[in-house]
């Protein structure tokens, strides 16, 4: 047997737990369910016809994890990507201006660091929806590259605090989303 060889005792037995326990400075888990929401105050509005769903609000490390909704021909403005972004379609349909490829239900998509593009919904779909991780920041821009503004971590815990302080669910249910 080779060094480093992992050797699986629990072959003919149950599977059995880890018995030790966590480091204590660990953060604790996040357990969304279900994560397409079924009560419609956990979407916070961002544009017309556009609204997220937090899932993972990560400050310590600068990204967040999203469900992105957009409705009815929907737009969401240009922006510049300077950190990785990963996307997942679960429904609808959506593209890029910039690219002539269609995401749709079950696509996977990679951004690099360096994409800048507007989000749009073609007219014959009704709703999309896309996980999303976004790292670092937003940064609008207009077609020529002029800042229009940006999003990070802080201010999307920003945008839910106010909504859901508006709404009834409270500033703080934000808070099981924030590591
Ligand atoms: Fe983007």
């Amino acid at each position: 047997m080779l060094k480093g060889d992992y050797v699986d005792k629990s072959r003919n037995s149950p599977p059995m737990a880890y018995q030790l326990p966590f480091p204590p400075d660990a953060l604790s888990e996040i357990v969304v369910n279900p994560a397409i929401p079924v009560d419609e105050r956990v979407w916070v509005p961002q544009a017309e016809n556009v609204a997220f769903r937090p899932l993972c609000l990560n400050r310590s490390q600068g990204y967040w994890m999203n469900l992105l909704r957009v409705r009815k021909s929907g737009v969401l403005s240009c922006h510049r990507h300077p950190q990785t972004v990963h996307g997942f379609v679960l429904k609808g349909r959506w593209r890029y201006l910039e690219h002539d490829w269609m995401a749709e239900a079950g696509s996977y998509v990679f951004e690099p660091p360096g994409e800048t593009h507007t989000l749009y919904v073609p007219e014959d779909v009704e709703e999309m929806i896309t996980l999303f991780q976004v790292n670092g920041v937003m940064y609008y821009t207009d077609p020529y590259g002029n800042n229009t503004g940006y999003e990070d971590v802080f201010t999307k815990i920003e945008m839910c605090r106010k909504h859901y302080t508006e709404n009834g669910l409270g500033a703080d249910y934000v808070d099981q989303f924030i590591r």
